[in-house]
């Protein structure tokens, strides 16, 4: 980018500061951020996500560093109710990732999460579409959420839950569909910074686990369906925890293999449930990319939906983080 656009650049958007820094796994933080002033400020909905601008220093193939201002999206992973910001960052390609195209370093999260520290400030820019992601719920208009989630995308929800805990409606209804391959305890030395210092915290491989065991305990209009698509064994259930239910294998197929109304096997209401899906694109509609850079286009969450339960598409709605690449992460 030519120096004068990219000063431009990173002067666009509002400047908030990280104020805490919250490992939720071993690749994936939570930042908290508040505005450095009240004209920094800005209003959001639920569903909206923003884009943040910092500048980044990536390892190159000839040994060295380069900086540049760097971008990308990130959902709001924080309640419009309150008065600061949270987002949740999941590093997708590794640390020292070369784009075997163009040769040169072209990831943001993992650099993201280990440059940027307490008290740094960044840049949000906050994305204006009038139809953005669960506006509809944002605006009151559908309230029977059945929100399906890959294992990055339960970003919204959480702003959602954040919501629904605040405002203490009880028309307001969700059951929050949470696809991960496996729950395993990561043995990194996991980390809670605030600015009293680093508190040790239990982590687990599933992003927000255990806040949506407490929240779901707390909520009653909230319910948790976890499932683990490669997991032989289920985590035994708590009697009590009645809103949090486990089971293995992909929605939408049940243990013999033949199709599931998943949706209504778990509560939903078919005709009145609004179902937002967020994730990458194969979780979502079965596209991904292969190997040798073409396009397969299979069935996920919202085929699904429709085809197997006779969801309406009029009550669905999806976000879609990346492009899914076969062969990678897997
Ligand atoms: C509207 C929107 C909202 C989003 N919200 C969030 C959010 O709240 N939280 C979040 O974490 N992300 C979110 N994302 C995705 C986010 O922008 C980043 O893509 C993500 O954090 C991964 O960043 P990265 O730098 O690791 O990879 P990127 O440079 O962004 O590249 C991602 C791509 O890399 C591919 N990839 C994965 N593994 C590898 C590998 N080993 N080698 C090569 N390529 C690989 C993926 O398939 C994907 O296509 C959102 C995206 C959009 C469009």
């Amino acid at each position: 980018m030519p120096e004068e656009l990219s000063a431009r650049k990173s002067q666009e958007g509002h400047e908030w500061q990280i104020t805490e820094k919250f490992k939720e796994t071993h690749d994936t933080y939570t930042y908290k951020l508040f505005p450095v002033s009240k004209s920094q400020r800005f209003d959001f909905s639920i569903g909206q996500f923003v884009t943040v601008s910092t500048l980044l220093k990536r390892p190159t193939t000839s040994g060295g560093l380069e900086e540049n201002l760097v971008n990308r999206a990130y959902s709001i992973a924080s309640s419009p109710t309150r008065d600061f910001i949270e987002l949740t960052i999941k590093e997708e390609k590794p640390y020292g990732y070369i784009n075997p195209v163009t040769g040169k370093p072209d990831a943001f999260a993992a650099y993201f999460n280990k440059q940027v520290k307490l008290g740094d400030k960044i840049r949000l820019k906050l994305n204006q579409s009038k139809e953005h992601f669960l506006w509809k719920v944002a605006a009151g208009i559908e309230k029977n959420v059945a929100y399906w989630s890959g294992a990055n995308g339960a970003q919204s929800a959480r702003s959602l839950i954040q919501y629904m805990e605040d405002k203490k409606d009880p028309e307001f209804n969700l059951i929050l569909f949470y696809s991960n391959t496996k729950l395993s305890t990561d043995n990194t030395n996991n980390r809670y910074i605030t600015n009293d210092g680093p508190h040790p915290i239990d982590s687990l491989n599933v992003i927000y686990y255990n806040w949506l065991i407490d929240v779901a305990k707390k909520l009653e209009n909230l319910k948790v369906i976890f499932t683990f698509t490669r997991e032989q064994e289920i985590p035994p259930r708590s009697t009590k925890d009645l809103r949090i239910i486990y089971r293995k294998g992909r929605f939408f197929l049940n243990p013999d293999g033949l199709p599931e109304r998943t949706l209504l096997k778990y509560g939903g209401n078919v005709e009145t449930s609004f179902n937002p899906i967020c994730g990458s694109s194969g979780f979502i509609n079965g596209i991904v990319r292969l190997p040798d850079g073409k396009i397969n286009r299979g069935k996920g969450i919202l085929q699904n939906l429709m085809e197997i339960e006779g969801v309406k598409p009029e009550k669905t709605d999806k976000e879609q983080f990346y492009l899914q690449q076969v062969g990678v992460n897997q």
